[in-house]
């Protein structure tokens, strides 16, 4: 096959996609969604000795953009977090992992810009493939197995435990990473735990698949997700334990 060929052929699966999310995403606003219970969350704590941190506050060393593999091009900010700058492309850190215990802390833009998925959207996806949503799920409704929490289009959280918008939200997830063979197929399944703000919202839930995107890494590392214009979440805090 020419590369003419491969480019149309691809052109073709990216466009049907874009209409594809165009679809979902205007039927959100119309459907009376059996929604996730609210609870409201409890305080979070800081690192365990034990912990490789892969953000203090201070640089992106253990960063790059997933792309280019260029310097984080994102806000680095006085109080030890970084803001996403949209159109620099996602995150990814420069090491690979396996079964992680992960901890993380976001926020999302105080603007409240956009509706559903438009509003505060960015994302942690493990060895690049799996996404735990970033939302800014407070009051602002989605399709469930999209809003924060999700593992999106798979499984929605098992409550919705948003602290209100301008608030540092905690993530605490472990992923048991999938197993592979030697050619790099998958022979079992890996699985999720989500706490979010220290309350169970996804238990042990078996991954299907990898979470539909345009961004498939095939290096299994930890990205950070840039997703659009309204997406200027905030990070802070990111450290992860071997499992
Ligand atoms: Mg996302």
């Amino acid at each position: 096959m020419t590369a003419t060929k491969y480019k149309i052929i691809f052109l073709a699966f990216f466009l049907l996609s874009k209409i594809n999310a165009q679809k979902i995403e205007s039927k959100e606003k119309k459907t009376n969604y059996l929604e996730p219970e609210i609870v409201i969350p409890g305080n979070f704590s800081s690192p365990p000795s034990d912990a490789i941190v892969l953000f203090d506050g201070s640089n992106f060393s253990s960063w790059h953009h997933s792309k280019s593999k260029e310097p984080v091009k994102w806000r680095l900010n006085n109080d030890k977090s970084f803001t996403i700058k949209p159109g620099t492309g996602s995150i990814e850190t420069r090491k690979e992992h396996g079964s992680v215990q992960l901890h993380i802390e976001w926020k999302s833009p105080i603007e409240n810009k956009g509706e559903g998925q438009s509003r505060g959207n960015s994302g942690i996806f493990f060895q690049g493939r799996y996404e735990v949503q970033v939302l800014n799920s407070y009051q602002n409704r989605t399709y469930p197995d999209g809003q924060a929490g999700s593992i999106y289009k798979q499984y929605i959280p098992l409550v919705n435990s948003m602290r209100p918008t301008g608030e540092w939200q905690v993530y605490d997830i472990v992923f048991n990473a999938p197993k592979y063979n030697n050619n790099g197929d998958i022979i079992k399944s890996g699985s999720f735990t989500v706490f979010h703000n220290g309350v169970l919202i996804q238990n042990n839930v078996e991954i299907k698949r990898p979470t539909m995107s345009i961004e498939k890494a095939t290096r299994k590392t930890l990205m950070l997700q840039d997703h659009d214009k309204n997406g200027t979440v905030s990070y802070r805090n990111i450290w992860v334990r071997k499992i």
